[in-house]
């Protein structure tokens, strides 16, 4: 057998697990019927939609990772010949123009730099009609924070497309507010900021974007149509539940006990602990000499992007880190590779103490103490 390893995962993502959310995996399994278990999953959608900041009926975790909501998201809705607006500052915007295109989309691809927000008057001046607009609130693959009420208004303005948002990154890290900014489909992932491990993708989607959904997506798996008739979510009558596929229990019931944790401390108070992790972080890293990569003013707390100092191998250093420390943090994506590290503070890694660890584990491992 191999030895159990436990690490600091300070990286893009899986984070470490909120205490609640690995008790919750530990509970003893229940039939994805079972009304207790229907029970939890009900009062887990209800949470999901407290974090999303949404009163969609149509809110549900898909039992899969967050780029299964992103496929839910465009196979749902894209009708063939469509076109979709992609505003594309990283690598998951690249993603979601590849899964718009499959889906059968004419994909209008809205390049920006990386590192860089991206620019709603760009976004909207792109095509006169398009069917949706799309665009990734907190681009994990370079550090860069969109501001998704800015692009929701400009898409208003400019025509009835809908607006689909991968929240993957920022969902109960930073500010989401998906009714308020005219989400109208968005999807997530749980090893982000939720703090539990990989394996579900909260979605959401409103009356007018599933009014003009897919009838008969290619994917049969990932129906929204068909979803609801388990999740129950399909409004006012009665709540009968079919079986689609088997629920994964112990993920919802992980989810679950995260989500009612972090309703606990407050969303304020976990954005605003995400918030000052990621300030002191940036800071440390400053004051360290190192430079960051995504934007200033535009900066993820959640997920922070140094450049790798000249003459230094990047990948040695997180090999030692994870070595010496015990501390996983990522490369850099695409051409970016060995030039950029991501350092995410998630979930319950949002805290002083991961902070001064990280800062002091780089500080050694680069040779450049810090003072504290
Ligand atoms: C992690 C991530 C995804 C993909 O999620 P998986 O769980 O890896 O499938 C999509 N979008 C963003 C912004 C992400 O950070």
């Amino acid at each position: 057998m191999t030895s159990i390893v436990s690490r600091h995962l300070f990286g893009p993502g899986p984070t470490n697990a909120y205490p609640e959310a690995t008790e919750g995996l530990a509970r003893p399994l229940l039939g994805h019927l079972d009304p207790a278990f229907l029970a939890i999953m009900d009062e887990t959608c209800e949470w999901l939609r407290a974090v999303w900041g949404t009163a969609q009926n149509r809110t549900l975790p898909l039992s899969a990772t967050g780029s299964a909501g992103m496929e839910a998201a465009f196979v749902n809705t894209v009708h063939p010949g469509d076109v979709v607006v992609v505003a594309v500052n990283g690598l998951f915007g690249q993603r979601m123009c590849e899964v718009a295109s499959r889906c059968g989309a004419e994909v209008v691809a809205v390049q920006h730099r990386w590192g860089s927000p991206v620019d709603p008057e760009r976004v909207v001046a792109a095509h006169p009609a398009p069917a949706i607009v799309a665009a990734v609130h907190a681009e994990t693959s370079t550090g860069a924070r969109s501001d998704i009420a800015a692009l929701g208004a400009a898409v208003r303005d400019a025509g009835d497309a809908l607006l689909l948002v991968d929240a993957v990154t920022s969902i109960a890290g930073i500010e989401l507010l998906a009714d308020e900014w005219g989400i109208d489909i968005g999807y997530a992932g749980t090893q982000k900021c939720l703090g539990v491990a990989p394996g579900l993708a909260p979605f959401t989607i409103s009356e007018r974007a599933f009014g003009r959904r897919v009838e008969r997506p290619r994917s049969w798996y990932l129906d929204l149509g068909l979803l609801g008739g388990y999740v129950g979510d399909a409004g006012p009558g009665p709540r009968a539940r079919t079986y689609h596929h088997t629920a994964p229990v112990a993920m919802v019931s992980s989810l679950h006990a995260a989500l009612g944790r972090i309703l606990e401390e407050g969303l304020d108070n976990v954005w605003a602990r995400h918030a000052a992790a990621g300030q002191a972080l940036q800071d440390g890293l400053e004051a360290m000499g190192l430079e960051l990569f995504a934007d200033a003013g535009h900066r993820l707390p959640e997920l922070t992007t140094v450049r790798v100092p000249d003459g230094v191998d990047s990948a040695d250093v997180r090999r030692t880190l994870l070595e010496r420390y015990d501390i996983e943090i990522g490369a850099g994506v695409g051409e970016f590779a060995a030039s950029v590290w991501r350092i995410g503070l998630m979930g319950p890694n949002a805290s002083p103490d991961a902070v001064a660890l990280v800062l002091h584990a780089l500080g050694d491992v680069l040779g450049r103490p810090t003072s504290g």
